[in-house]
């Protein structure tokens, strides 16, 4: 049953994915987007898991198709992958072919990642395609693939499935964390190193979840938030509790030692204040030397020591943003104050369930108030601006989304939710924490 579900989610994505490649095309960019800084040369980075760019989840820059090079931050749009220079705030498309449209595979920039990865001085990127052979479309599973910095040489690495296209149920998003792979599977959750066979992968946790013939798999039983710092794999898992909720639970995986233990786990509404929902699951949290810091939208920063679980709240973040995403870095704790939207059917104008926001509040990591800056400059520059996203922070350079909207409709006969829509814009902009200065970098327009 639920492989039936499965293939039919995955014919669902693939008409989506169609709409979307049909209709999406790029704006005639902010000026930044014009001069190029060209194809970047090799990059330095470092091999560790990158704790400040697993923060988004904003529209068009989800969290995991970031990565920071020590000079600049690969980012992918849509389908294809973008470099940013983060001394100029340029950015230019990863693709060195002349008249290339760079609107399908034969691109050099189209990775079409699900997650994105850079080692060793190539990237790396999963995507579960089906592949042509023989003239059918064969199911390959999730694999991972590399490829060198401009987009060529591209490889097969490693399968992330065991029954490649079989019935999975996974729903994690592995990470790489210096030279090896942890991924789910089915309920497990595994490791193994960057281009070994799957076979000798290593089960570190879970009890394997089989097709019963039920409906629905249990999503919150499935799912998991991966996470490295040093020597340390964590894992978010939202686990039933005694009075039949779900509290996220934070596990910890000593790659010294191989043990894991139970760290931490979602203290109750009334134990950390009020919050704007009812406290079982945090929407933003960093895990640093060996602490959890947490926030919840309408409450407080807060920090849970990992050794001895004591919570501790760091700053009354309520008092300046009454309702806001966070987002945070190893320097910083940002909070923009956009609002809740009320839920209404559709996906078009409130897919967020969040709008607004004209104001960034910064925190250092232990809670000491830095400055606010406005964004209403962005307000009156840029028509039908609807929404202020995070994306990430790097330094004291914070990169967000400006989401608008259009009041035009336009009718496009290929969307399948609806007969029209509006014009969505995502643009990439930077706000110097020093200064409050906004740059506007690169502007993606959906739906035109
Ligand atoms: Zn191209």
């Amino acid at each position: 049953m639920r492989h039936g579900l499965r293939k039919m989610a995955a014919l669902l994505a693939g008409a989506l994915l169609l709409t979307l490649a049909g209709c999406e095309q790029e704006a005639a960019g902010p000026e930044n987007s014009a001069g190029t800084g060209g194809i970047p040369a090799a990059q330095t980075s470092s091999e560790d898991f990158q704790k400040n760019m697993h923060q988004s989840s904003a529209l068009r820059l989800r969290r995991n198709k970031l990565y920071e090079t020590e000079e600049g931050i690969f980012f992918q749009m849509g389908s294809v992958v973008r470099y940013l220079d983060k001394e100029t705030k340029r950015e230019t498309i990863l693709c060195g072919k002349p008249e290339c449209t760079h609107e399908d595979e034969s691109c050099n920039a189209y990775l079409d990642a699900t997650n994105l990865w850079m080692y060793n001085g190539r990237f790396y990127f999963d995507n579960s395609d089906y592949i042509e052979e023989n003239g059918t479309f064969v199911n390959k599973g999730d694999r991972i693939y590399s490829a060198s910095i401009d987009g060529t040489d591209r490889q097969v690495v490693q399968n992330l499935e065991f029954e490649p296209g079989g019935d999975t149920a996974h729903a994690v998003d592995p990470i790489l964390h210096r030279g090896i792979v942890y991924f789910g599977y089915n309920g497990v959750l595994y490791r193994v190193p960057l281009g070994e066979d799957i076979s000798k992968a290593e089960k570190l946790w879970g009890e394997e979840i089989l097709d019963d013939g039920s409906p629905f798999a249990d999503f919150n039983a499935l799912h998991l938030d991966l996470w490295a710092d040093g020597d340390t794999v964590y894992f978010m898992a939202n686990l039933e509790q005694p009075d039949g909720t779900y509290k996220d639970t934070l596990f910890a995986y000593d790659t010294t030692t191989k043990e894991i233990s139970q760290v931490w786990k979602t203290p109750d509404a009334d134990a950390v204040g009020e919050w704007e929902t009812t406290g079982v699951s945090v929407t933003q949290w960093y895990v640093m030397d060996n602490a959890i810091y947490f926030y919840l939208s309408g409450g407080g920063l807060w920090r849970g020591d990992l050794s001895t679980g004591e919570n501790v709240k760091l700053a009354d973040v309520q008092e300046r943003a009454a309702s806001g995403t966070g987002l945070f870095s190893d320097d910083y704790f940002l909070v923009v104050n956009d609002e809740p939207t009320p839920q209404v059917l559709g996906f078009v104008d409130d897919v967020t369930g969040r709008n607004g926001g004209d104001t960034v509040y910064v925190y250092r990591l232990d809670g000491t108030f830095v400055r606010e800056l406005s964004l209403q400059s962005l307000y009156d520059e840029v028509e039908d601006l609807l929404h202020i996203q995070p994306v990430c922070c790097t330094g004291d350079d914070f990169y967000f989304e400006a989401n608008t909207v259009s009041s035009e409709e336009t009718t496009d006969t290929q969307n399948i939710w609806s007969g029209s829509h509006r014009v969505r814009g995502h643009i990439l902009c930077c706000l110097d924490l020093n200064t409050g200065e906004i740059t506007q970098i690169y502007n993606y327009v959906l739906g035109n």
